[in-house]
Order: structure tokens, then sequence, then C-alpha cells
């Protein structure tokens, strides 16, 4: 069978109007996706700019130490702690791959 030769349309990647390249996606979320195996993992560069919230991805707290809110700073902490991590960059790794 041959693919129709229609236009694709929209990035399938909520809150995303670019236009689909590949796989329903645009090459942004596409190549984010080989990435990280997840089309809609934020990366932690784009969440540092973002400076009214919690880093850890889906927490909408207020960060205090260290940009984490004092919940996940006190997680963070825990785990650094018991020598599961060194970072907080290796934390919000964490954080995602349990999603
Ligand atoms: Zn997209
Ligand atoms: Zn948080």
């Amino acid at each position: 069978m041959v693919r129709p030769r229609t236009n694709i349309g929209k990035c399938i990647v909520n809150g995303c109007d670019k236009d689909a390249e590949k796989e329903m996606m645009c090459s942004k979320h596409y190549s984010r996706k080989w990435k990280y195996g997840n089309e809609n993992f934020i990366s932690i560069n784009e969440r540092y700019k973002d400076t009214d919230k919690c880093l850890v991805i889906g927490c909408n707290n207020k960060p205090d130490a260290q940009k984490l809110c004092p919940k996940h700073y006190h997680n963070f902490m825990y785990h650094k702690r018991k020598g599961n991590l060194e970072t907080i960059s290796e934390y919000l790794k964490k954080k995602t791959g349990d999603n």
C-alpha cells in the first residue's frame, strides 16, 4: 500500500501548532521523541527559564531552594543523602522517567 500524499496537518503534541513533518509531529517534537522517548518531554534547559514554577514536570508549586518547591527539594535531598543521585538535573531526569 502506498500512503496517500495528503497534507498531514498540525503536530499532535498538545499546545503545539507547528506543521507536522514526521509521524504527525513537528521536527522539534519528533527529535525529542527520539532523544527522550517522550514527545511531551520538556527539556530541563527550557524548564529553567520558567522561574515561577518548581522544576519538576507537572508540579505547579512555587519554587524555593534551587528552583524546586520545598516538597521536591526535600525529596531531592533525601535521594542525595541516600546516594541515589548527585545533581538536581539527575533528580529531574529520574522524575521524568517515572511518568
Ligand atoms: Zn510540535
Ligand atoms: Zn515541586
